[in-house]
């Protein structure tokens, strides 16, 4: 990579490198690659902000990184925190203005980030309040990554001050302990930074979290379902289906007109024939909608035989939209049918939804605000 003048801020933005790129950027400095290796474990593993913390590198090369390069890639605007406090939202303003949404859900022992793969979104989900502004960009992967260790930083320090939840005697918890890709944007759609965020974020010499800690969701785009099949990590695989046929699912996602469910479908397939790993589909119940015992049977007769598992996630009702979550009786007929056809299937929570916790919904709120 040519080196930039220093001009302004065009600082290296440090995190959108890979662990070779950041040895060659510090070979470039004039140091030893494996000086790349200690800031990248700088970096990843003790989530630093800034050099002065980098001890055991020179001063030199301190020096370097404080003139030159950039380690924070996201600015926080709003952080907000639920009523039951376990569900925290953060804006961030990036370099270049865009916003973007990240929650932390702290449940059942489980600490977990939901990060955003765009700014914005171009697949146009009727239900999603991020499909009303429309794609900005994509985000790099640096700015996938720096949303994990932006929660990791705020999980470390909590756990310092408050001693952690933990029993007397037992360590406190800290960290993330899982990631979903469920926040604005459609990752498929950016793969290349995704993946290289997800290798970054797995990489035994990085951050190292388990990949099976990760789940990716998608809206069901076929060739990149195909090529996710194909990679070497396993990383949990989640399909928003939200309908059990082509009529209804066009009417919520209209990218169904590109990729009917019948390919959808055969690509999960394969994708579960190919890794032996099971496919979640997320299923966003909403009131007279796509609620039906019929619609239940037909989802069952879909799924018939299938290792998969089904997340019904009540609606988070999106400003100016009609769609309303479904009846607690809808829910449950729902849950029943699908159980009667042993279908494994969770009835996931509605966390934060006092603080629009929904994808893409602080934004909007924050926006229309001015
Ligand atoms: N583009 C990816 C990730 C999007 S967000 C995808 O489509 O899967 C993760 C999940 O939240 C998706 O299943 C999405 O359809 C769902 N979702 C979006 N808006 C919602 C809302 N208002 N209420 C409930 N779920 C919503």
């Amino acid at each position: 990579m040519p080196q930039e003048t220093m001009t302004g801020n065009q600082a290296i933005r440090l995190l959108d490198l890979n662990r070779e790129a950041l040895r060659e950027q510090v070979v470039a400095w004039g140091q030893p690659a494996y000086r790349g290796d200690q800031l990248y474990r700088w970096l990843l593993q003790k989530v630093a902000l800034t050099p002065e913390e980098m001890t055991d590198l020179p001063a030199g090369l301190r020096a370097r990184l404080r003139e030159e390069a950039q380690i924070e890639l996201l600015a926080p605007v709003t952080e907000t925190a639920a009523r039951d406090g376990n569900t925290i939202k953060t804006l961030f303003r990036l370099d270049d203005g865009q916003l973007i949404e990240t929650v932390l859900m702290r449940y059942d022992r489980r600490r977990t980030v939901c990060i955003s793969s765009q700014a914005g979104c171009a697949i146009g989900c009727t239900f999603c309040a991020t499909a009303q502004m429309g794609l900005q960009r994509n985000l790099t992967a640096g700015e996938i990554v720096a949303q994990v260790l932006y929660f990791e930083r705020w999980l470390r320090q909590a756990a310092k001050h408050h001693g952690g939840d933990a029993p007397a005697g037992q360590a406190p918890a800290a960290g993330v302990s899982n990631v979903v890709v469920m926040g604005m944007g459609e990752p498929l759609a950016n793969y290349h930074q995704l993946w290289q965020a997800l290798r970054t974020l797995t990489d035994a010499q990085g951050y190292s979290m388990g990949a099976r800690k990760i789940t990716v969701s998608t809206v069901g785009l076929v060739p990149g379902i195909d090529r996710f099949a194909e990679e070497d990590l396993q990383i949990n695989l989640a399909v928003s289906l939200h309908a059990p046929n082509d009529a209804l699912r066009a009417t919520l996602v209209p990218i169904n007109h590109r990729y009917p469910l019948a390919e959808v479908m055969a690509a999960c397939r394969r994708y579960v024939a190919r890794t032996h790993r099971r496919i979640s589909f997320e299923y966003a119940l909403m009131r007279g909608i796509n609620d039906s015992r019929e619609l239940a049977e037909e989802l069952s007769a879909l799924l018939k035989g299938l290792l998969c598992h089904v997340n019904l996630i009540p609606l988070n009702p999106v400003a100016g939209s009609a769609y309303q979550p479904s009846r607690r009786e809808d829910v449950d007929a729902f849950v029943e049918v699908l159980q009667g056809h042993g279908i494994p299937v969770t009835l996931r929570m509605r966390r934060g939804i006092d603080i629009d916790a929904g994808c893409g919904q602080l934004r909007a709120r924050v926006a229309a605000r001015g």
